[in-house]
């Protein structure tokens, strides 16, 4: 028997799925270990929606197996395995929040107490309020709590912040923490990049229905960004700075030197080891979005290629 920091929740083989000669999901592999929060990330049409809907058991692949926790997704969601966010989905207006959170519970033979579930959510001073007096935010901790009432082991969400300023998404992410920390899986898509790499111990990313990516946020920055190491060299030479590690081009503005490099660590290591202490070393660059811009731009490229 597996253990249980081992076991998969999720186990992806060769996924297909078609819509006409659209390749929605093109042979997708992907295991989800349980306990761990991932972010599917990914430029619109990459197949993000059609795997989250199959795993939901919404959607039939053409090819390949699905399983959750052991289970075809359907028969899953049947036993309460899986919680689903989506995007859409909407409350009677004159509603309780109460009324709502006790709808969902009564949907399951064990549900989470109500208590627990507000306070999950942040939702427990707010009880009493009618669902069409909530803020956008506090709706989308309603339908958070919506999709936890049965306590399950896996929680999917499609783009559960969109929309919400950055209070809203961090008190939304408040909860998801809470919620993870009990041990329990979640899978989240999301255009927000540095918000994945803010929530998620690991981020996936799609392209052309496939694997572009799977690392952590660290590791997917430092492997698609480039770098500028810049400092001020006055009238000395920039022989030889284009042969440091890493350094991919040597631009020099007036009396500051520019190295664009894939590895920024090593290009100023050796720069220090070579040519002394140098004045004003600054760097620049590197953030999530860059990475992901230039791994789906890499993708389209090979795409057309
Ligand atoms: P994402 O969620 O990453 O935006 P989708 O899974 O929605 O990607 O879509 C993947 C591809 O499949 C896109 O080219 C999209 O146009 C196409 N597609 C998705 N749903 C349908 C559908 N019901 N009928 C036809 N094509 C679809």
């Amino acid at each position: 028997m597996p253990t249980q920091q081992t076991e998969a929740a999720v186990t992806i083989t060769a996924l297909h799925k078609s819509y006409g000669n659209v390749r929605a999901v093109d042979g997708l592999d992907l295991e989800l270990a349980h306990g761990s929060t991932v972010a599917l990330l990914g430029p619109n049409g990459s197949g993000k929606s059609t795997t989250v809907n199959t795993l939901l058991g919404l959607l039939t692949p053409d090819s390949g197996s699905i399983r959750v926790y052991g289970h075809e997704p359907a028969e899953a969601v049947s036993k309460g395995l899986i919680g689903a966010m989506l995007q859409q989905g909407a409350y009677p207006n004159s509603a309780k929040v109460r009324e709502v959170l006790n709808l969902a519970r009564n949907l399951y033979r064990k549900p989470l107490p109500l208590d627990l579930l507000a306070e999950t959510a942040d939702l427990t001073d707010l009880l009493d309020r009618k669902v069409n007096n909530l803020s956008g935010g506090q709706v989308q901790r309603v339908r958070f709590a919506f999709a936890l009432a049965g306590d399950p082991k896996l929680l999917v969400m499609d783009e559960p912040t969109v929309g919400l300023d950055v209070d809203a998404r961090q008190l939304f992410w408040r909860g998801v923490r809470r919620f993870a920390a009990t041990g329990r899986t979640v899978l989240f898509s999301t255009h927000y990049l540095e918000e994945a790499d803010a929530a998620a111990d690991r981020i996936v990313v799609m392209t052309h229905g496939k694997l572009a990516a799977d690392s952590t946020g660290e590791e997917i920055k430092h492997r698609f960004t480039t770098r500028t190491v810049s400092f001020s060299i006055g009238t000395d030479s920039s022989e030889g700075l284009d042969r440091l590690p890493g350094v991919l081009s040597v631009e020099i503005h007036g009396e500051r030197a520019h190295l664009r490099t894939s590895d920024s660590d090593a290009t100023v290591n050796e720069l220090l080891a070579t040519r002394g202490p140098v004045r004003e070393l600054e760097l620049s660059g590197g953030s999530l979005e860059d990475a992901f811009l230039s791994l789906t731009s890499a993708a389209a490229e090979n795409q057309e290629a």
